[in-house]
């Protein structure tokens, strides 16, 4: 089996598992005032110091939820309230089940959100937030975060990122990119399912609960903290960086050769990407009958956007990139911190064949 499905969850990391498993084996509630909670406290505190210094964050900055839809549904509905909102036009479905009556903000045919359209969006109207993304899920398109916080700034506006497919793949410094919030998952970067966080800045930090419960994280998210998938996204976050780019960037390179020689196109190829993703279109044949085909040669990837019932819809991202047809006929290949360059061999060799019949068919 070659796993090339990374961005929709990736391969837990030895690190993580370790700390998990050590976490799960522990007794404590860190809101106990007893010895086992101290000690659960001064775990789950060392995580938050941990993801904090990882992401350029405050440790006060970081809450822990249940994974990045909690966390990209929470910056919505707390920081847009009474704003009008503004959503980029290829955000994740997190962000835009939360804001369905939001502004779309365009992009190029590359996936990068147009600034001038934003540029005219802000001064259409009151205060806004505008949620835009860091790194798409199906493209890797990178967006201009830190472009598009200067100018949310300069109109009064909020900033939320929605950074779950950026974070251990490129460098990311909350800080610097200047946005308000900023959404993380753990399992997309070699944790447990289960965590996640909001980084919050200083202007932020005071944000109202979607869940008040009791009081936990300084009153900001109710629920006992699951600690064992808390400690193993920590320390996901600890091991997740640069090195795997740097070896990552020329095998997803070798996949897009690859497929390149069988008839595909790679879409959003012209924009800045993150290093393990590809999206690939072989045109005429549809995006479900190549994951089809692909997984029984035993190769692993998936459809633009693939909802939780199973079903492959259009891509909305490839539609607003202007893809036409080709939305419907594009593979997403995302390659884990796991990846070989066996696994590249396996996979051209399997999009060879499946290239071959189902373009023939499709021709
Ligand atoms: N945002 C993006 C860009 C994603 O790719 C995903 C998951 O695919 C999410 C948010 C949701 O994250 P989670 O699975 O942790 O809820």
């Amino acid at each position: 089996m070659i796993y090339l499905d990374a961005n929709a969850t990736e391969p837990v990391r030895p690190a993580a598992l370790a700390a998990a498993a050590e976490a799960m084996g522990a007794v404590g509630n860190p809101a106990s005032v007893h010895a086992a909670g101290r000690a659960a406290r001064r775990r789950l505190e060392a995580a938050r110091e941990a993801v904090a210094a990882c992401f350029g964050a405050t440790a006060a900055g970081v809450v822990f939820t249940s994974g990045g839809t909690e966390a990209d549904a929470w910056a919505v509905a707390a920081l847009g309230r009474g704003r009008r909102l503004i959503v980029g036009a290829t955000e994740h479905d997190a962000v835009r089940a939360a804001a369905p009556e939001a502004a779309i903000l365009p992009v190029d045919a590359q996936g990068v959100a147009d600034l001038a359209a934003l540029r005219g969006l802000l001064a259409a109207g009151p205060p806004a937030l505008v949620c835009l993304m860091l790194a798409n899920n199906e493209t890797g398109t990178l967006q201009p975060v830190a472009e598009a916080a200067r100018l949310c700034r300069a109109a009064g506006a909020r900033l939320h990122v929605d950074a779950v497919q950026a974070a251990g793949r490129i460098r990311l410094d909350f800080a610097a990119l200047g946005a308000d919030s900023l959404a993380l998952s753990s399992h997309k970067l070699g944790g447990p399912a289960g965590a996640g966080a909001l980084l919050l800045g200083p202007d932020a930090a005071q944000i109202a609960p979607l869940i008040a419960g009791g009081g936990q994280e300084r009153g900001r998210r109710g629920g006992t903290p699951p600690l064992p998938a808390i400690a193993g996204f920590a320390a996901a976050a600890q091991e997740a960086g640069m090195a795997d780019a740097a070896r990552l960037a020329p095998l997803r390179d070798a996949v897009e050769q690859a497929a390149v020689a069988c008839g595909a196109l790679v879409l959003g190829a012209g924009a800045p990407r993150l290093p393990n993703t590809t999206c690939l279109a072989l045109p005429g044949v549809r995006a479900e009958t190549q994951v089809i085909a692909l997984d029984l040669l035993g190769v692993q990837v998936s459809a633009g956007a693939a909802c939780s019932s199973g079903k492959v819809a259009r891509s909305h991202v490839l539609a607003a990139m202007g893809a036409g047809d080709l939305a419907g006929e594009a593979i997403r290949v995302s390659l884990p911190w796991t990846a070989t360059a066996a696994d590249v061999d396996g996979f051209a060799e399997a999009y060879r064949q499946v290239a071959a019949r189902l373009s023939r068919a499709a021709a």
